[in-house]
C-alpha cells in the first residue's frame, strides 16, 4: 500500500512573514504525519524539499545549489524537472535524468515532475511525452526507491484548470503501466504517482479518490490555509 503524499511547491514566493504565517498555519493544522527530524521553521513532522539542484558535483556555480549542500543541509527532497525549470530554465529531459541519478546518489529523495503541453494533450502525445520524460531517467537510475513522480499537465499549473479525475487518472495509470513493463513490476506498484495543477481544498477529494493517484503537489494553494483540507484529502 503507498502511502498518500502531498507537497506543497511556493515557488518563487513568500516574504519572512508570510512564510511565518504559513508555517503557524501548517504547525496548528490537523494533519496526522509520521515523525521526521528537519531543521526548519516547521513541526518535525514536515519535511523540507528544494526546488532544484544542480546536475553534478558542486564547485564553481554561481547562483547553484548542489546536492551535497542540501543533504548536508538536512533538506531531505528536491522537486527536479518541474515544468518551469524545463520550459523556463532550459532543463532537457537529460539534465533532468542527470540531477535526478546525482540527487540520489548523494542521500536525497527526489519528487520527479513530468507532464505535457496542451498542444501535445491536443496531439494525443501526454502518454507518450510523460513516458519519454520518465524513460531519460530511467536510463540513469536503478533504484527508485527515493522517487515520488509528480503528473503536472502545464494547461493545468496556474490556470484554475484541472485535470478531471478521469484524466488524472488515466495518465497515472499509463504511466504506472509504463514502470512495470519498463523499470519492473515492484517499482511500479510501489511507485506513488501525484498529481499537480489547480488542485484545491474544492478538487483534491475527487482527485485524490483514485486509484492511481497517490497524492499531490500543490502551487497556489500550498499557500494558503486550503492546503490543510488538500493534506487531509485521504482522510
Ligand atoms: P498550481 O497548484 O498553482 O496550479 O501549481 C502546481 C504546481 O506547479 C506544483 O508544482
Amino acid at each position: 500500500s503507498r502511502k498518500f503524499f502531498v507537497g506543497g511547491n511556493w515557488k518563487c514566493n513568500g516574504t519572512v512573514d508570510e512564510v511565518k504565517k504559513i508555517c503557524c498555519m501548517l504547525n496548528n493544522g490537523e494533519v496526522p504525519c509520521p515523525n521526521h527530524i528537519v531543521k526548519s521553521m516547521l513541526r518535525t513532522d514536515f519535511q523540507v524539499a528544494a526546488q532544484n539542484c544542480w546536475k553534478g558535483k558542486g564547485g564553481a556555480f554561481t547562483g547553484e545549489i548542489s546536492a551535497e549542500m542540501l543533504a548536508n543541509l538536512h533538506v531531505p527532497w528536491v522537486i527536479l524537472g518541474h515544468s518551469e525549470r524545463r520550459q523556463l530554465c532550459g532543463e532537457t529531459d537529460a539534465i533532468v535524468a542527470e540531477k535526478t541519478a546525482y540527487a540520489l546518489d548523494n542521500g536525497l529523495k527526489v519528487c520527479l515532475c513530468v507532464g505535457e503541453t496542451l498542444e501535445e494533450r491536443e496531439r494525443n502525445e501526454t502518454g507518450a511525452v510523460v513516458a519519454r520524460q520518465t524513460a531519460a531517467v530511467a536510463s540513469k537510475i536503478c533504484c527508485w526507491a527515493n522517487v515520488v513522480i509528480a503528473y503536472e499537465p502545464i494547461w493545468a499549473i496556474g490556470t484554475g484548470k484541472v485535470a478531471t479525475p478521469q484524466q488524472a487518472q488515466e495518465v497515472h495509470y499509463n504511466l504506472r503501466k509504463w514502470l512495470d513493463c519498463y523499470v519492473s513490476p515492484h517499482v511500479a506498484m510501489n511507485m506513488r504517482i501525484i498529481y499537480g495543477g489547480s488542485v484545491t481544498a474544492a478538487n483534491c477529494k475527487e482527485i485524490g479518490a483514485n486509484p492511481d493517484v497517490d497524492g499531490f503537489l500543490v502551487g497556489g494553494a500550498s499557500l494558503k490555509e486550503d492546503f490543510i483540507a488538500i493534506l487531509n484529502a485521504r482522510n
